[in-house]
């Protein structure tokens, strides 16, 4: 199959579909690869890097477009690239089609095949394209909260790890699945001290056995969370109640009863966001300060670290587009349960119920 690997043009994407150690899993697989000129040099890996590993360099969009018959891009398509688009052509990305109208119409229109990474779903029901960019999440939102601390960014002052005689940071994290779990695994690394919550008791029993000493899992409720938030210098916000926006869990007045100059990293800001302040901001001016808590709150944290995600993302990502490129996706679809959950369009008709009822549509 000739496979092609696209130059994301949505701002502040700086990560490509695919590394030069994936082109060469390609090849040896039997494929041709083309990947448009500077696709990776947002995450390092320059056009050099993927001749060597066996790709042909392609100047326009429109060429990949229109030789390939598998593209891969890592954010949805953009307009401009709608009517590129061929018939019966695989587009493997992510769409996040649900909350995009005219992005699900041309997709209906350019009657190709829509397989979305953030419907893939693994054997246990998790969602294995997602999950790396939530360990990406969830450690760098310790990183940001580190600096933020730091006095000349207005925090407190603090070092999350103490030194001998002083004591450590203390960190709350809202929520332990993905981005909560490498969150805590961070700041206890650095030393803080660490209370872990999470609503799913054997989720919490799991994370007592597997967590470090200086994390204590415990049972989330609003008590103890309006206890704990009281004495914190950070509070990441990481929780998920699958299809639904993030609940508010801390309030403006309890925002109020922290203390100045903690910092306060909503990762959940893309589902709306779980403090009651937070409202999305950007890698050019993420922070604001409300209440003397200063508010980190990017919905696409990932793009800050380009080259760790492309590469997280490609481990993902690769087996999957190997498998659709070497059996076609009909047969994939066949053979892999998570090829299969990644349909969300089939030449023109709705295959993915939530894009259908977001909108609808026929499913
Ligand atoms: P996950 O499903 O792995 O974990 C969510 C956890 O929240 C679950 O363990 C669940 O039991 C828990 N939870 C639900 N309600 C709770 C409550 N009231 N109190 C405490 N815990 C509660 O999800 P995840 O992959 O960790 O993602 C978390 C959030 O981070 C999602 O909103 C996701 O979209 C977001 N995210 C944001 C970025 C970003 O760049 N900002 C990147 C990746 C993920």
């Amino acid at each position: 199959m000739k496979v092609g690997i696209l130059k994301e043009i949505k701002s502040e994407e700086n990560r490509v579909a695919m590394t030069p150690s994936g082109v060469e899993v390609m090849r040896a697989n039997g494929h041709e690869v083309m990947v448009e000129k500077s696709a990776g040099v947002g995450s390092n890996f320059p056009d050099e890097a993927y001749v060597a590993a066996g790709a042909k360099i392609i100047d326009k969009p429109a060429e990949i477009y229109k030789n390939c018959e598998m593209v891969m891009h890592v954010k949805e398509p953009q307009p401009s690239e709608y009517d590129m688009v061929r018939e019966g052509q695989i587009v493997f990305t992510y769409f996040h089609f649900a909350p995009d109208e005219p992005l699900t119409k041309a997709f209906i229109k350019n009657k190709s095949i829509a397989i979305a990474y953030e419907t893939v779903e693994g054997a246990a029901g998790d969602l294995p394209l997602l999950t790396p960019m939530s360990e990406v999440a969830g450690r760098m939102s310790i990183q940001e909260a580190a600096k933020y601390l730091e006095r000349f960014y207005g925090g407190r002052g603090l070092i999350m790890g103490g030194v001998t005689g002083v004591a450590p940071a203390n960190v709350v994290v809202i929520g332990g699945g993905v981005v909560g779990t490498n969150a805590a695994l961070m700041a206890c690394g650095l030393g803080a001290k660490v209370s872990l919550l999470d609503m799913n008791l054997d989720r919490l029993r799991h994370l007592s056995e597997v967590m470090p000493k200086n994390c204590f899992p415990m049972m989330s409720t609003p008590t103890l969370l309006r206890e704990l938030v009281l004495d914190a210098d950070v509070v990441i916000g990481a929780v998920l109640v699958a299809g639904a926006k993030a609940p508010k869990l801390v309030t403006r007045e309890m925002l109020k009863s922290m203390k100045d100059g903690a910092v306060i990293v909503d990762v959940a800001i893309d589902q709306g966001g779980c403090f009651e302040t937070s409202k999305a901001t950007t890698h050019k001016d993420p922070v604001y300060e409300i209440d003397g808590v200063i508010h980190y709150c990017v919905a696409n944290m990932p793009g800050a670290v380009p080259m760790t995600s492309t590469m997280a993302l490609t481990n993902a990502t690769l087996p999957y587009a190997v498998q659709i490129a070497n059996k076609g996706w009909k047969q994939a679809a066949l053979d892999n349960h998570g090829v299969k959950t990644g349909i969300n369009m089939v030449k023109g008709a709705v295959t993915f119920k939530g894009v259908a009822d977001a909108f609808d549509l026929e499913y």
